[in-house]
C-alpha cells in the first residue's frame, strides 16, 4: 500500500491506515519529494501569517494547538505536520520524487528514480503546488521586467517602488496584491472574468454547496477547477478596504505585452515594470500518466476519491476535497473504501 504526498491529504491517509492496522514497511508506506514536513504549506511566502490564512483544519487525532499567529503559516504547519508524523510513527520516506505509476496486472508499480514499490493499492495525495499554472500572452517572452507565479513569490519588498501587475482573481491574486499594493508605486490587477465577490458569511451550507459543485464536475470526468470559482471570493474586511481604496478595481485581461508594458485591445497601455501571475494551479499527477486515466472531458472520472477507471487508485485532496478539511475527511474515506477493496480480494 503506498500513499504518495504527504501534506494534509496524505498525511491523513496515513494516519487512518495505521489506525486500521497497516503496518508500516510491509503494510505501508508513504512517499513525499518535499525536503521537510509540511506539504505545500512549507513553500508559502513568509508574509503569509497563520493568521491571515484561511481556516487551517488540524489533522485527525492531534489539534495544532495554540500557535503564534503572526508566525508565518509555513514555519507553523510544518513543525505541525513533522510532530504529528512523529507521534504516530508514520512510514514517511523523503525526499522521494515518484516519476511515474504503472499498471503491472495485479500491482500498480510506483517509481522513483532509484525504487519501485509494488502496491495492491495506491493513494495519490500530491496536491497542486508543484504545477503552477501560467498561461500564455503574445509578447510574454519580450517582456524586459520581472515576471512570477505565486509559487515563487517570496516578500512584497521586492516590488517596493514599482508598478506591478497582479493578474488572476483568485484568493491568492487578491491577497497578494493588497500586500503588494502598500509598497508599490501603482498596481493593475487584471482578471479574465468579472470577480464574484462573496456577499455572505462564509458558513457550513456555502461550503457544501461549493463542494457539491466541483464533485459533479469530477464525477462528469471534467477538470476539477478552481475552488474560488465555485465559492466566490471573500469579503473579508481586508478586501473590503481594498475596494474602498480603489486597489481592487478590475480590468479585463490585458491583449499582449511588450519590453516594459501590457497592451489591451483598444490600444491601452500600461507601463509595468512586474508581472505577478495569480493563475493558479493545476493537479500534480504527471506521474500518473502512464495509466492513462483521463476522460474526453479532459478530467479524470471520480466516484469519491476512487477513480473509476482503476479502482486501486485513490485521489485525495483532488478536485473537491482539495482544502485542508476536505483532505482530511478524504482520506478517511479513501482508506475505508481500500480496506473493504482488498477484504472483498481476499
Ligand atoms: P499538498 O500540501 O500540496 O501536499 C502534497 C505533497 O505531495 C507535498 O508534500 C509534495 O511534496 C508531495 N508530492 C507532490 N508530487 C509528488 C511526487 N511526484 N512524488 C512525491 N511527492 C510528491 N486550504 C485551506 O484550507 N486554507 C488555506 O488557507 C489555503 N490556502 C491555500 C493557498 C494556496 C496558495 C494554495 C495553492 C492552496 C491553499 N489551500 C488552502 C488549499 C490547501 O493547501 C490544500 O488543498 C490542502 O493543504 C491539501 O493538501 P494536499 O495534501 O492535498 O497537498
Amino acid at each position: 500500500m503506498v500513499v504518495i504526498g504527504a501534506g494534509q491529504a496524505g498525511l491523513s491517509a496515513a494516519y487512518h491506515l495505521r489506525r486500521t492496522g497497516f503496518r508500516n514497511g510491509t503494510g505501508f508506506v508513504v512517499l513525499d519529494h518535499g525536503k521537510r514536513p509540511g506539504g505545500a504549506w512549507q513553500y508559502r511566502w513568509p508574509s503569509l501569517k497563520l493568521g491571515k490564512a484561511h481556516a487551517i483544519h488540524d489533522l485527525p487525532g492531534m489539534a495544532l494547538g495554540e500557535a503564534d499567529r503572526d508566525r508565518p503559516a509555513s514555519e507553523v504547519v510544518s513543525e505541525y505536520f513533522g510532530r504529528y508524523e512523529r507521534t504516530f510513527d508514520l512510514p514517511v520516506l523523503r525526499p522521494v520524487d515518484v516519476l511515474s505509476v504503472h499498471d503491472e496486472g495485479e500491482r500498480l508499480l510506483v517509481e522513483s528514480a532509484t525504487d519501485t514499490w509494488a502496491a495492491r493499492a495506491v493513494i495519490n495525495a500530491t496536491g497542486t503546488w508543484d504545477r503552477p499554472f501560467w498561461p500564455y500572452y503574445p509578447g510574454q517572452e519580450r517582456f524586459r521586467g520581472r515576471q512570477l507565479h505565486t509559487a515563487d513569490f517570496e516578500s512584497v519588498e521586492e516590488f517596493r517602488g514599482k508598478h506591478v501587475v497582479v493578474v488572476g482573481g483568485g484568493a491568492s491574486g487578491v491577497q497578494l496584491l493588497l500586500e503588494i499594493a502598500e509598497v508599490a508605486s501603482g498596481t493593475t490587477w487584471v482578471t479574465r472574468r468579472e470577480p464574484e465577490w462573496l456577499d455572505v458569511e462564509f458558513s457550513p451550507e456555502v461550503g457544501r454547496e461549493s463542494v457539491a459543485k466541483v464533485d459533479r464536475r469530477v464525477r462528469a470526468g471534467l477538470p476539477p477547477g478552481s475552488v474560488v470559482s465555485v465559492t466566490g471570493l471573500a469579503l473579508t474586511p481586508d478586501v473590503r478596504r481594498g475596494l474602498a481604496q480603489g486597489i481592487l478595481d478590475r480590468k479585463p485581461m490585458f491583449d499582449h505585452l511588450t519590453e516594459h508594458s501590457v497592451v489591451w485591445a483598444d490600444g491601452t497601455e500600461q507601463h509595468a515594470d512586474a508581472i505577478l501571475w495569480a493563475t493558479g494551479f493545476r493537479a500534480a499527477l504527471d506521474h500518473l500518466a502512464p495509466l492513462h486515466l483521463r476522460a474526453p472531458g479532459g478530467g479524470i472520472r471520480m466516484d469519491g476519491t476512487r477513480v473509476v477507471a482503476d479502482p486501486r487508485l485513490h485521489l485525495v485532496g483532488y478536485g473537491p476535497s482539495a482544502s485542508t478539511i476536505g483532505a482530511n475527511r478524504a482520506g478517511r474515506a479513501a482508506v475505508t473504501e481500500i480496506r473493504r477493496y482488498l477484504d472483498g480480494l481476499g
